[in-house]
């Protein structure tokens, strides 16, 4: 059988056999550089990239401003059931639409940042993403990022990075990202980060958990381009390996 469908397997617009692309699923813990190492896989490997973090974010955003609490939760599930998400691949980020509008300018807000693990705990919101993450990734050849993807929205990828760092190089990174936008403090940004993975690892549904078949990445003294030559390098063996088995 699975011969049967290697052999018609059909060639995708490069001319590449679908078989030979994989999905790549890359988890972690906030602040580990997750979305532009895997962006830049995705680039290397001319994947799709999805960012599963901004697709929690946006929901937050829209339940922030409709007045929406995370403790209503037969609100969240109506309004999360009821509305279209949509991810956009552009040059340099992943646009977010919800409802048609644009809602990517806002997702990043330490606001947003510091309620996204209120509602991505609730299993509405968890359901309805997880099963529009699947579908985008059934032709294969996405690399997605998140908490859950190796361990419940992907377990089948081929390849599953966990990608971690130490606390403090994390909220480093993030405060270099975010001091021109937001006053915000190391300390802050170091409590908020510790707080949101306790949260992440510790809900009930598809908590942050490296899934056993993930290879632990440890970044806390890497540069970007090691991280990415690294999981391109796992990738390229993978296939490499299942093209000498046909
Ligand atoms: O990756 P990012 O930091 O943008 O994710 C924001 C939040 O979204 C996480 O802290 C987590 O609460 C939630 N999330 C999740 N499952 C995913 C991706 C993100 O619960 N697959």
């Amino acid at each position: 059988m699975k011969e049967c469908l290697r052999r018609n397997a059909p060639l995708d617009r490069q001319g590449t056999h679908t078989y030979d692309r994989i999905n790549v699923a890359i988890d972690g813990p906030a602040g580990a550089g997750k979305s532009t190492v895997a962006r830049l896989v995705a680039q290397k490997l001319s994947y799709i990239y999805v960012d599963t973090g901004a697709m929690y974010r946006a929901i937050t955003w829209y339940m922030i401003r409709e007045g929406i609490e995370p403790e209503d939760q037969n609100q969240v599930n109506q309004n999360v059931r009821d509305m279209v998400i949509e991810l956009i691949p552009e040059k340099d980020i992943q646009k977010v639409l919800i409802n048609g509008e644009d809602v990517t300018p806002h997702i990043r807000s330490l606001q947003v940042s510091g309620l996204v693990s209120q509602y991505s705990k609730i299993e509405g919101v968890r359901s309805r993403l997880s099963h529009l993450q699947r579908q985008m990734a059934l032709r294969k050849g996405v690399v997605m990022d998140g908490r859950d993807i190796g361990t419940t929205v992907l377990p089948d990828a081929e390849v599953k990075i966990f990608m971690t760092a130490s606390v403090e190089e994390r909220a480093l990174r993030r405060y270099k990202e975010l001091r021109d936008a937001e006053s915000v403090t190391l300390q802050q940004l170091e409590h908020d980060i510790a707080q949101r993975d306790r949260l992440d690892e510790g809900r009930e549904i598809s908590p942050l958990r490296r899934a056993e078949d993930a290879i632990l990445l440890d970044t806390t003294f890497m540069d970007i381009d090691q991280v990415v030559e690294t999981i391109v390098s796992h990738c390229r063996s993978h296939v490499d390996g299942e093209r000498n088995h046909l």
